[in-house]
């Protein structure tokens, strides 16, 4: 279990050794922090008959870890991303037949906010009177999107996001690498899951080559088209790129306001480039910031030459050089 699930685990054994726990728990966790891990680990030992530990081998948890328990549904959506009513109703039926121990059945909906308007007003009737013996998980990273009823009858378990010594020491023992990851952390919105997943599929080594080339057309050794060039070609993905800018912005502004380079949370590891980041005219800064919600608009069907022509024109804005 990672170790920033574990807090929220806690609250959910200390209510079932107490026997209170409720039929029906919200999961919040942002994307990448693993929500639906902990629904299944919390299944686990709803569903368990032996001493409900990690390396419990009873019947049920060996079940549940071959992939098949009987008295476990796990929604999984529908091919246009959305988890629609049929899919609600199969999950509701199955927690109605039997259990085939005496811990009744279990049903994990990840990302419940992508529940179609029906599918969320059918799950509600069973929220409003659940079967006996049951246990119900939703687990969501966007709870603004879910009914207030569906809210108000399930009780919330929030998942704090690590701290960046968390996130740092977990990208490093993934990887077996000793090394500074701030900036997969950052690019990854701070998902110690997807900045492992950046620093292992080589999306990191290729920021850390763009920001080397960031560094050169600030010192005058590299172009700015030749940086654009670079950006579309191995970053690709559109929020990725806006995701690196709006980084370098970022900083420029914590170093405005006096930060020092060791606290800079996409750039720290970086002195060289952001002693030059911080001589960036504060002006240009802030026209940056305006002009990468143009960037964002820019549709990723239009042709990469439109494209890398709007990335050098905003890098040069931001820069002064061309
Ligand atoms: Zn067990």
């Amino acid at each position: 279990m990672h170790s920033w699930l574990i807090p929220a685990l806690g609250i959910f054994t200390e209510m079932q050794s107490g026997n209170r726990l409720p039929h029906a728990l919200l999961v919040t966790a942002a994307a990448g922090l693993g929500g639906t891990d902990l629904a299944m680990e919390m299944v686990r030992r709803f569903l368990c008959s032996g001493d409900r530990s990690e390396g419990c081998s009873c019947h049920s948890c060996s079940m549940f870890r071959a992939g098949g328990h009987p008295d476990l549904t796990l929604i999984s959506g529908s091919q246009s991303g959305t988890i629609g009513i049929d899919e609600i109703r199969q999950g509701i039926s199955a927690m109605e037949k039997t259990a085939t121990n005496d811990h009744g059945k279990a049903l994990v909906i990840p990302e419940a906010d992508k529940m179609t308007e029906a599918a969320a007003n059918a799950l509600l009737k069973t929220l409003e009177e659940p079967p006996p013996e049951s246990l119900i998980i939703l687990t969501t990273g966007n709870q603004r999107n879910l009914l207030p009823t569906i809210l108000s009858r399930t009780m919330k378990i929030p998942v704090p996001v690590p701290g960046m010594r968390d996130l740092q020491a977990f990208v490093q023992k993934k990887t077996g690498r000793d090394q500074d990851f701030r900036a997969e952390i950052f690019l990854s919105g701070h998902s110690p899951l997807r900045a492992a997943e950046y620093a292992e599929n080589g999306t990191g080594a290729k920021v850390r080559q763009a920001l080397e080339q960031l560094n050169g057309v600030l010192a005058g050794s590299c172009s700015v088209p030749e940086l654009a060039d670079y950006l579309l070609s191995e970053l690709e993905s559109r929020d990725l790129i806006c995701s690196f800018f709006y980084g370098i912005l970022r900083d420029a502004l914590m170093l405005e306001a006096g930060s020092s380079h060791e606290d800079l949370v996409f750039l720290g590891a970086y002195p060289d480039l952001a002693s030059r980041v911080a001589e960036l005219d504060p002006d240009s800064v802030l026209q940056g910031i305006k002009r990468l919600n143009d960037l964002k608009m820019v549709k990723s069907n239009q042709f990469s030459y439109v494209r890398s022509l709007q990335i050098a024109s905003w890098i040069e804005l931001l820069t002064g050089k061309n």
